[in-house]
C-alpha cells in the first residue's frame, strides 16, 4: 500500500521495479526514480544503464542528454528517448492517429429504435437471424476487451516508438467504445447481458479462436519479456500477427458480414450502423499493425526468415480455420443471403489479402469476395485509398451513406 506521509516508501507488497521490462531494471533505477526530480547523471543514476531501462520511457532522467536523432527511432529497442514525440521518423503513425481522432464516435449517437421494435416484434426476425445475431454480439463483446488488454498490457510496453505509441494510445480508447457498443446493445434491446458476454466461456467455436489468440500474448505478460533477443523478438511479432492480423484483420470481417448483411435488408439497422463505424476504426487498426510488422521486418530483417514465414502461413492458414467453425456455429441453416460456405470463401478471400499485406503468397488461390457489396462499401474502399482519403471523409459524428 501506498504510505500518505511517505510517497516513496513502498509497501513489503509493491513491486519497486514494475515499470521495466527487463529484469535488470530494479538495480537500475534508484529507488526514487519517480520523485519528479531530474537526477544529475553520476550522482545515483547510472547514465549507461539508463540505455535500456528508458525503452519504457519511466527510467530517470538522463539530464542534459542530448537531442533526439530521428535515425535512432526505431519500433522495437529503439536508443532514442520515447518520451519525445518529435521529430517524426514514422508518418504513416501519426497519419493514423489523427484519422481515428477525425473519426471519433459514440455507440449512443446511434438510434435503437428500430431495432428494439423489431427485436421485441413476435415474427420481424427468424429463430435463425436471432440465433446468429447473439453469437455475433456473443464474440465482439468481449473481442474487444481482449484486443485492448493486448495493447495495453502487452503491445504498449514493447513499442519504443513515441508516434506509434501515441497511435495505441488512441486505439486503446476505441477499443473501449467498442466494448461499450456492446454494453449499450445489451441494455437498448435487453439482451440476457451474462449470457452474452460468458459467450467466449461457452460457445466452444468461440472459446478456441480467443484461446489461440491468447496465447499468443501469454509470453509477452512475463514481467522478464523483452524484445532484446531474437526470440523474444520473433515472439512480439507473433503477437502482432495474431491480434492485428488474425483477430481485427480476419475474424471480426465474418461478424461485420453477417450484421452488414441484415442491415442492407433494413433489419438491425441501428446494430449495423454501429459495425460499420467499428469497421471503419478497424481497417485503421489493421492498417496500422500491417505496417508496424512490416517496418518492424525492414528494421530486423533476421526476424523474418523462411522457416518464420511459413510459421506465420500456418498461423493464418489455422485462423482461418477457426474462423470457418465459428461462421458455421453462427449460421447452421443459412440465411436470406447467406450462408456458412459464402462465409467459408469470404474468410479465404480476406486471408489472402491478409496474406500479401504483409508479403506472403495467397494460401487460397482464386478465392473470390461472395459478399462485393463489402468491399465496395467499406473495406476495400477505406483500405486500399486510406493514405488518398483526406480528412473530410473521416468528420466526427458524420453520417455513413450505405
Ligand atoms: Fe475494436
Ligand atoms: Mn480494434
Amino acid at each position: 500500500m501506498l504510505d500518505w506521509n511517505d510517497p516513496l516508501k513502498k509497501g513489503d507488497d509493491q513491486p519497486s521495479h514494475h515499470v521495466g521490462t527487463h529484469p535488470d531494471t530494479a538495480q537500475m533505477m534508484p529507488a526514487s526514480y519517480d520523485d519528479g526530480l531530474i537526477h544529475e547523471p553520476g550522482q545515483h543514476f547510472d547514465p549507461n544503464a539508463a540505455e535500456a531501462a528508458d525503452q519504457t520511457g519511466l527510467g530517470g532522467i538522463e539530464a542534459n542528454a542530448g537531442r533526439v536523432d530521428v535515425s535512432e527511432k526505431r519500433i522495437i529497442n529503439a536508443t532514442a528517448d520515447v518520451n519525445q514525440l518529435l521529430p517524426l521518423k514514422y508518418q504513416w503513425a501519426w497519419e493514423k492517429y489523427l484519422a481515428g481522432c477525425n473519426n471519433h464516435w459514440m455507440p449512443t449517437e446511434v438510434s435503437m429504435q428500430a431495432d428494439i421494435a423489431l427485436w421485441k416484434s413476435r415474427d420481424g426476425l427468424t429463430e435463425d437471424e436471432r440465433n446468429m445475431v447473439m453469437r455475433n454480439l456473443g464474440f465482439f463483446a468481449t473481442a474487444e476487451s481482449l484486443v485492448a488488454n493486448n495493447i495495453v498490457l502487452a503491445v504498449y510496453e514493447q513499442v519504443t516508438n513515441p508516434e506509434c505509441r501515441q497511435y495505441l494510445l488512441r486505439q486503446a480508447f476505441e477499443e473501449a467504445v467498442h466494448t461499450h457498443t456492446f454494453q449499450y446493445i445489451v441494455d437498448s434491446l435487453g439482451l440476457a447481458e451474462g449470457e452474452l458476454f460468458n459467450m467466449y466461456r461457452e460457445v466452444p467455436s468461440i472459446t478456441a479462436k480467443d484461446s489461440w489468440a491468447l496465447k499468443y500474448t501469454q509470453d509477452l505478460s512475463e514481467g522478464t519479456f523483452n524484445t532484446s533477443t531474437h526470440e523474444g523478438a520473433q515472439n512480439f511479432l507473433r503477437d502482432l500477427v495474431a491480434f492485428y492480423v488474425v483477430f481485427e484483420g480476419m475474424w471480426f470481417y465474418t461478424g461485420f458480414a453477417q450484421i452488414l448483411s441484415l442491415g442492407r435488408r433494413n433489419k438491425m439497422t441501428g446494430i449495423a450502423e454501429q459495425y460499420q463505424y467499428i469497421m471503419r476504426d478497424e481497417s485503421i487498426h489493421l492498417n496500422f499493425g500491417i505496417d508496424l510488422i512490416n517496418q518492424i521486418k525492414i528494421e530486423n530483417p533476421e526476424l523474418w526468415g523462411e522457416a518464420f514465414q511459413h510459421e506465420v502461413h500456418e498461423m493464418l492458414r489455422e485462423a482461418c480455420e477457426l474462423e470457418i467453425d465459428y461462421a458455421r456455429d453462427t449460421i447452421p441453416n443459412g440465411l436470406l443471403g447467406l450462408n456458412a460456405e459464402m462465409c467459408e470463401e469470404y474468410m479465404h478471400f480476406i486471408t489472402n489479402r491478409r496474406c500479401s499485406q504483409i508479403g506472403l503468397a495467397e494460401l487460397y488461390p482464386g478465392a473470390t469476395n461472395p459478399f462485393p457489396w463489402m468491399s465496395e462499401v467499406v473495406d476495400l474502399k477505406k483500405e486500399k485509398n486510406f493514405f488518398e482519403t483526406r480528412v473530410t471523409d473521416y468528420q466526427t459524428g458524420g453520417a455513413l451513406t450505405w
